[in-house]
């Protein structure tokens, strides 16, 4: 018989708890990866980044796995047929694998579960992606938290080393299942291309940490750690980040609380994740949904520097800095009345580190549609915005490179236009 450890979000061999207790139990651990159409079917550009990042983080996993005389196991298919396959191929006894939070994902997760018990082989889930997950930090009536700052001191009041300590895989490597290399599909053979992108290093700066505080507002600096794309993809530990960060920056730490937050959020708010907003109110909004001009947003000609640096910045690289992903996204939904979903959705395509929890929170916090909101009188200045974070202008200057050129464009809509206009629309939806 053997154990079959499922990878999904957690891309690496190292401190990785659904991974340990599979090894753990001392029986071979065939450990696997399955491609999902279901998933990939709904990306539209066949250069995917993320489909490329997995590939890669993949196919570094296999290289670890062919030294220890054992393989990585990909397959591109359903789920539920590929696991039809694994049962016929090895006698299996159990499957471990880590949460996933997303409403697809749980569908899917409990589907597997009732497979894998007609067949007589349990299903074994573990809370790996974060440091906290779903009723482990709730308010006293048991109810969660829906505000950040209060989650957030319970958060830190509930964290102990505990939490924080890595999984020791290492010591089971022996328990991987033994096989000579196995294939994996090609991109190509998926309907994929290779995309030429340069991917964040997976670096834990103890400096850029250390100075996180003083330097994460500003564009023009390289003052956030652009870990995002590894703690979506697992290929870091968040428990190593974390343990890294309580001991140097309270700011750095309380970003990943965030990132605790909105999982949580999802795994208690399903809605927010298909499409709907948090506060109901928010659907009577009238959003104008000029495809013209949201066009425009998209390529980066609004003639508002800030933001079209910001969406210049997301189509060349697959980022954004967070404060221009916070300036881009209230101009969208507030200066162009535009449905904050074509925003999430764009995001959703263009995103290295697109991850559904954080990027419908930190949609529906710009919009004012979501849990602990900004208020929606509160409009963000494209201009003030710019004096306080980039007043040298050198963030703008990299991507808007003609902005003292005839050929900007003038600005798509006057600040205090939109501005009335957007606090007009959203009183009368909100009936203040
Ligand atoms: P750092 O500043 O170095 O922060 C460290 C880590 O903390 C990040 O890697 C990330 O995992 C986490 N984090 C930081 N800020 C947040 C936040 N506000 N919410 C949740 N987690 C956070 N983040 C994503 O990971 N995926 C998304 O799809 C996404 N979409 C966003 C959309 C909008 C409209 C906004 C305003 C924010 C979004 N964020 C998203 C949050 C944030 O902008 C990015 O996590 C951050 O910019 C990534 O850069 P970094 O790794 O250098 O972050």
């Amino acid at each position: 018989p053997v154990n079959i450890c499922w990878f999904r979000r957690d891309l690496r061999l190292d401190d990785n708890a659904a991974l340990y207790h599979a090894l753990k139990q001392g029986l071979p651990v065939v450990p696997l990866f399955i491609f999902d159409p279901n998933i990939l079917d709904k990306l539209e550009e066949k250069a995917d980044r993320r489909v490329t990042f997995i590939h890669a983080a993949l196919a570094d996993m296999q290289e670890q796995l062919v030294k220890l005389g054992s393989s990585l196991e990909v397959y591109y298919g359903r789920p539920d047929e590929v696991f039809q396959k694994l049962l016929d191929k090895y006698p299996v006894q159990k499957v471990f694998t880590n949460h996933d939070y997303e409403p697809y994902a749980v569908e899917r997760d409990e589907a597997i579960r009732r497979l894998l018990n007609e067949r007589g082989v349990s299903l074994h889930t573990y809370k790996d992606q974060v440091i906290f997950e779903k009723e482990e930090v709730v308010k006293d009536d048991g109810k969660p938290y829906t505000v950040f700052t209060p989650y957030s001191r319970r958060w830190k009041a509930t964290l102990t080393d505990f939490q924080l300590k890595s999984y020791p895989v290492k010591k089971y490597h022996q328990h991987f299942y033994k096989q000579p290399p196995q294939k994996m599909p090609s991109l190509s053979s998926m309907g994929f291309w290779k995309t030429e992108i340069v991917f964040p290093a997976k670096a834990m700066r103890e400096e850029l940490i250390r100075k996180y505080k003083e330097q994460r507002d500003y564009p023009a600096i390289h003052g956030t750690s652009h870990l995002s794309v590894h703690l979506r993809f697992g290929t870091l530990s968040i428990r190593k980040l974390a343990r890294k960060a309580a001991g140097l920056s309270e700011t750095f730490l309380n970003e990943l609380i965030w990132r605790d937050f909105y999982h949580m959020i999802l795994w208690h708010f399903p809605h927010v994740g298909k499409g709907r907003a948090f506060r109901p109110e928010y659907e009577h909004i009238r959003w104008r949904n000029n495809e013209q001009e949201f066009e425009c947003w998209c390529q980066g000609l609004t003639g508002y520097p800030i933001v079209d640096a910001g969406m210049r910045e997301l189509n060349a690289t697959g980022f954004m800095h967070n404060r221009v992903r916070m300036i881009v996204a209230s101009f969208l939904s507030k200066h162009l009345l535009i449905d904050w979903r074509w925003g999430e959705a764009y995001f959703a395509r263009k995103l290295l580190d697109f991850d559904l929890a954080a990027n419908n929170g930190g949609w529906q916090w710009a919009a004012g549609s979501g849990c602990d909101a900004a208020p929606y009188f509160r409009v963000f200045n494209p201009y003030l915005q710019t004096k306080k974070f980039d007043p040298d202008l050198k963030y703008i200057r990299h991507w808007v490179p003609e902005l003292e050129e005839l050929s900007y464009p003038r600005p798509i809509v006057e600040h205090e236009v939109a501005r009335k206009r957007c606090l007009e629309a959203y009183a009368k939806a909100l009936k203040k």
